[in-house]
């Protein structure tokens, strides 16, 4: 369902980040995407929700080939895929409850299936209780639930994460990985770049590790790889 045929990215400054990758990935798996840092692990995500157009080669994405997507045809590629990010970005003076729904505000989606959508959501992140509440009073990992349930609530049929669990403890980390984890056996595809050694070793999954913006290990079940 994503495909990446011979992408290529160069940065204006001419950073040559992303070097000739070809992936594959299947409706309904979970990959870790591992590597140093300056790997091109980010720039491959952003790649993949159309935040950077590769310099060259094709990204297609349900028969939707990012490289020749209009503008004014993103929004649309966005309903299909959430992300997530290592700082959570959730907007500081909206509610739980309002953050999450803000996406299908955005799409006039009727008001009582946007409170439907965004309890059901809440429920599966175990933050129900906790809807009036606003970003600054919760804990790190409770924020990166919200962002999840943000993500998700639409239904999307990939979720994107780019170190989502770099600012939590252990502790934490393993609760967000849980999540993901049951988001991902509900039929969505999940992408998760990472430097958790412990999780992606623990919790195996597909691995690609990227270096110098190369895939340079694609395995079922694979491990970490690197040192910390
Ligand atoms: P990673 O996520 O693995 O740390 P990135 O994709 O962020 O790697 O970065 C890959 C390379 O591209 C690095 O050398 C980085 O400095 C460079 N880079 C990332 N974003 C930009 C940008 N917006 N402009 C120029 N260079 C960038
Ligand atoms: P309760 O009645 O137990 O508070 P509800 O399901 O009515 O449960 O609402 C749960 C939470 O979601 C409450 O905090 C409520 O204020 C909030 N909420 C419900 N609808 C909206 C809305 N349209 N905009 C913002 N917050 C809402």
């Amino acid at each position: 369902m994503i495909e990446m045929k011979d992408v290529w990215k160069a940065y204006p400054n001419n950073m040559k980040a992303i070097n000739g990758i070809s992936i594959r990935i299947e409706k309904g798996e979970f990959v870790y995407v591992v590597g140093p840092s300056g790997a091109g692990k980010s720039t491959f995500i952003k790649l993949m929700y159309r935040e950077e157009k590769p310099t060259k080669g094709d990204i297609v994405i349900d028969n939707i080939n990012l490289a020749k997507l209009k503008e004014k045809a993103i929004p649309k590629l966005r309903r299909k895929m959430g992300v997530v990010f290592q700082d959570f970005k959730l907007l500081p003076t909206l509610t739980v409850f309002e953050n999450v729904a803000f996406a299908l505000e955005v799409i006039e989606e009727n008001p009582n299936v946007i409170k439907r959508k965004v309890m059901d959501v809440l429920e599966i992140v175990n933050l129900k209780n906790k809807a009036r509440s606003l970003p600054d009073e919760l804990s790190g990992g409770e924020q990166q639930r919200v962002a999840i349930a943000r993500a998700v609530v639409n239904s999307p049929e990939v979720l994107i994460a780019d170190e989502p669990t770099g600012n939590l403890d252990p502790d934490t980390a393993w609760e967000i990985m849980d999540i993901l984890d049951d988001i991902n056996h509900r039929g969505t595809t999940v992408i998760m770049a990472t430097h958790n050694k412990d999780i992606v070793n623990t919790i195996k999954k597909r691995v690609i590790a990227i270096e110098s913006g190369r895939v340079v290990r694609d395995e079922a079940r694979g491990s970490y790889g690197y040192e910390a």
